[in-house]
């Protein structure tokens, strides 16, 4: 494939943008182009989704390149001339890029598989955008890719231009949980509340004081996000209602802080419910591990990054939540990030990814995995 064809092929996958787990014609286009340079599968175990397989001449070690597939439930509005032609759905955080860019990776490193010592795995992964453990969770598992040693991915940053990478040793992403908090009260007339119990001064003072759970109850220099994101309760002005809803993320960068924060919030939804006579029903949805990079793996990133003639970055640290982690459970690795310009943020109906970094990063992660798998 050439530059300009990788640039059709990633903007062609713009154009038809996919959700979590409907990522058919998307597997469909990168298996035709796979099959047709010859690259092998493996059984991914999905529907959706494709593991790839370059094996080298020599024996050397295991690399695993990782992209993800999935779009946005997002309406488009960057008026591009291959901008979405689907209703509501984009890929706002630039993962279309990431196929593309790993399909290209794997064309590069397909022609020069007589110079490879080892084997590289090219996972195709879908459902990364899903709250409750999408594909990587079940990807990482997969019996496909139990002998990879390192793991790389790649992500689009709008914050550095096209021919910047940001490469940065520790944790770079948090873990995203989720919670739901009920609070069962009990209905009345608005006129006669003391003969119900109303569960939104409970509500309400749950929502305020779980701030100081980041506020006052851990070290200020650990980073924590605490943010209830929907409230609700009540249907009309003279109703004392039954219940109260709170929903909302935490997010940390820390196992250890993550698992106390998760039970401080539990205990501060029952006292609080329980000081207002009602009784509050607490659930969590744990997303997945924070992502923390491999000291040593992001040496060698840098390494092959400022080679290659790139102008390496360091990246700061975001509380937003990337399954990549999830491969980091079996080997280590390293979440890079590319620049692709731009300037509105990843998610919003704007956001833009530069195709000219496009045949940039897939010669970077084809070179890394070809220099890390024949690394002794
Ligand atoms: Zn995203
Ligand atoms: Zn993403």
């Amino acid at each position: 494939m050439t530059e300009q064809q990788l640039i059709a092929f990633f903007q062609d996958l713009h154009r038809h943008p996919e959700l979590g787990y409907e990522e058919t014609r998307t597997t469909q286009k990168v298996r035709q182009a796979l099959e047709q340079a010859g690259i092998d599968l493996l059984p991914s175990g999905l529907r959706t989704g494709l593991i790839a397989v370059i094996r080298g001449k020599k024996p050397g070690k295991t690399i695993g390149l990782r992209a993800d597939m999935d779009a946005l439930p997002v309406q488009e509005e960057t008026g591009l001339p291959y901008a979405s032609e689907e209703k509501g759905k984009m890929h706002a955080c630039g993962h279309d890029f990431h196929t593309t860019c790993m399909l290209g990776a794997a064309l590069l490193l397909k022609e020069r598989e007589n110079e490879l010592a080892g084997t590289v795995k090219i996972v195709f992964q879908p459902g990364e955008e899903l709250s409750d453990g999408g594909g990587g969770k079940f990807l990482a598992a997969s019996p496909a890719l139990a002998d990879v040693q390192e793991y790389y991915a790649g992500h689009t940053y709008p914050g550095f231009p096209a021919g910047t990478l940001g490469i940065k040793e520790g944790p770079v992403m948090a873990a995203p949980d989720t919670f739901t908090v009920r609070i069962l009260g009990k209905g009345a007339h608005a006129g006669n509340p003391h003969l119900g119990i109303d569960p939104i001064p409970a509500a309400a003072t749950l929502t305020l004081s779980l701030q100081t759970l980041i506020t006052r109850n851990k070290d200020a220099f650990e980073p924590a996000v605490l943010s209830v994101t929907h409230l609700q309760a009540g249907t009309t002005w003279n109703v004392v209602p039954e219940e109260a809803l709170l929903e909302g993320t935490l997010r940390t960068l820390r196992e250890d802080l993550r698992l106390r924060l998760r039970q401080q919030l539990e205990a501060m939804a029952h006292s609080i419910a329980q000081a207002h006579g009602c009784q509050a029903l607490v659930s969590f949805t744990v997303g997945p591990p924070p992502v923390i990079n491999d000291a040593a793996l992001c040496a060698a990133a840098r390494e092959t990054a400022l080679r290659l003639g790139f102008r390496v970055d360091r990246q700061d640290n975001t509380m937003g939540g990337e399954d990549f982690s999830e491969y980091l459970a079996y080997a280590p690795g390293a979440f890079i990030r590319i620049g692709t310009g731009g300037g509105f943020p990843n998610h919003h109906p704007r956001f833009t990814a530069d195709p000219a970094a496009l045949p940039g990063a897939a010669r970077f992660f084809a070179e890394l995995a070809l220099e890390r798998a024949g690394s002794k």
